[in-house]
């Protein structure tokens, strides 16, 4: 049972061979059992899921029907949830039970799908390891002595492990993408805008973006379709009508023009992976897709520029955690000094403690034309590029990432080494863009994922594409060992 699709499920709910009861009971066990190995859970809302289990089934029983009715996934412990702890992988937030539901999670348990739990993140989804979390690293499935990717790693790993069928995370510079890569997922970061931010803890406001993670396209664009709509208690929620996704899955490659940007084959690219790729690009080609070389000639700045401006929203956002309101508080403060200083510095952990100084420091009135402002031009400078680009062809094709999944604390002394290894996922953030990742082969036995980009609201030809590569190979269909 845990090995079916979104899709599948959806179809074996509305033929009644099983009920969503019955699915999530044994769903539950199967966390129970296995996660002890992965870390990928922070809470289990076993109570909650049953309970909507229950509902779906009745709603079902009352001829309603819909993909996500009774569909079984988690949420990353960012969004809100109503009454259930959401700690955003942080010792800050360990006691907080937020008094709302992100408008998410009220969408999708809105369409009937079924909470399972929480997943575990990098500490305010800072990293790319899943490694900063309070509430310890998580474990690669398909190699435990590796990391799964990061932030959103809980939902990637339990995922992969077949533990769900699908899950949210959230995306400010690569943490759908670069964790789907890493654990043989498909993995879509929407266009900034599309997906609601309410409710959703922030991290770096104007680059934070909620997406799902599944196996494959065909459920990334179930669950999207949930998820996806203008909302306005966001005011970044952009007003554009949200196409049917799964309708233009199965729309002819034939014809479409894939850029591939020099740019991308440098030095930094393991080999293997830069081999897998032109396999991918061959595929496509089979399929109909015409090839053509372009350039993204300031790529080449954009982790400087984001490692400014991701720090210096953070910094902004995350002064709200003082000990004051909600949150961790030290014991006993001398003053409101002491008070603001110990909870802070027992709150936060190495990581986000960098981030915020190195944030402050570029935000401050001698520095901010030096590095914020900067920062901001070549924001501006990264986005001309795809524009120009996006005139010529109608996706973007490259690797997610330089390199597989490394060893669990292998780049921890030496943070910069894991910024570097952002270097495909974070222009689409500081564009807006939409990407998606998909699982393109193996190197070392490890997962290695192709990414998609296209222009702004392009989901849909991202998960077009995605699910007539899918329809023709079947990397995305490999289970890790042991799960
Ligand atoms: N690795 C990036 C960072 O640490 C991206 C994280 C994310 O997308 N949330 O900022």
């Amino acid at each position: 049972m845990h090995q079916m699709t979104l899709a599948e499920i959806a179809r074996g709910l509305a033929d009644k061979k099983f009920s969503s009861e019955e699915l999530t009971k044994v769903l539950l066990a199967r966390i129970t059992q296995l996660d002890p190995q992965l870390n990928s859970f922070i809470s289990l809302t076993q109570e909650l899921a049953l309970e909507q289990a229950k509902a779906a089934d009745a709603r079902r029983a009352n001829g309603e029907s819909g993909a996500l009715l009774g569909a079984p996934i988690a949420h990353k412990d960012l969004f809100c949830t109503l009454g259930i702890r959401t700690s955003c992988g942080s010792k800050m937030l360990d006691n907080f039970k937020a008094p709302y539901d992100a408008t998410v999670v009220a969408k999708l348990a809105a369409a009937g799908a079924v909470t399972l739990g929480k997943t575990n993140m990098d500490e305010f989804a800072m990293g790319s390891a899943n490694e900063s979390s309070w509430y310890g690293a998580v474990k690669n499935p398909w190699n435990l002595e590796h990391v799964p990717g990061g932030s959103s790693g809980g939902s990637a790993a339990a995922v992969a492990a077949r533990l769900l069928p699908a899950a949210t995370a959230t995306d400010t510079g690569g943490s759908i993408r670069q964790p789907a890569a890493f654990t043989n997922l498909t993995g879509l970061k929407p266009t900034y805008g599309r997906v609601s931010r309410w409710g959703m803890i922030a991290y770096a406001s104007s680059l934070d973006q909620g997406g799902p993670l599944a196996r494959t396209a065909e459920d990334c664009a179930i669950l999207l379709q949930g998820m996806a709509g203008f909302d306005q208690n966001d005011s970044t929620s952009i007003d554009e009508p949200v196409p049917d996704y799964s309708a233009s899955l199965g729309d002819s490659l034939q014809g479409l023009r894939i850029g591939v940007p020099k740019e991308y084959f440098s030095a930094g690219l393991d080999p293997r992976i830069a081999e897998l790729i032109q396999n991918s690009i061959q595929e496509l080609q089979k399929l109909g897709a015409v090839i053509k070389e372009i350039s993204l000639p300031n790529m080449q700045h954009a982790i400087p520029a984001y490692y400014v401006i991701a720090p210096a929203e953070a910094s902004s956002n995350l002064s709200r955690f003082d000990g004051v309101r909600f949150g961790h508080r030290c014991e006993n403060p001398e003053n409101l000094i002491d008070l603001y200083k110990r909870s802070r510095g027992e709150g936060f952990g190495t990581e986000v403690q960098r981030r915020i100084m190195v944030g402050a420091y570029a935000l401050s009135a001698g520095y901010y034309d030096a590095y914020y402002l900067k920062a901001q031009k070549i924001r501006r400078l990264v986005k001309s590029d795809f524009m120009a680009a996006f005139n010529e062809v109608d996706i973007i094709l490259g690797p997610t990432t330089p390199n597989p999944a490394w060893k669990l604390g292998a780049k921890n002394s030496d943070p910069v080494a894991a910024y570097l290894e952002d270097v495909y996922t974070i222009t689409a953030n500081l564009a807006g863009l939409p990407g998606l990742s998909m699982p393109a082969g193996f190197v070392d036995g490890l997962p290695v994922g192709v990414q998609l980009l296209a222009p702004y609201f392009q989901e849909g030809r991202l998960l077009n594409v995605a699910h007539q590569y899918q329809l023709h190979t079947d990397w995305h269909t490999r289970t890790p060992q042991g799960f």
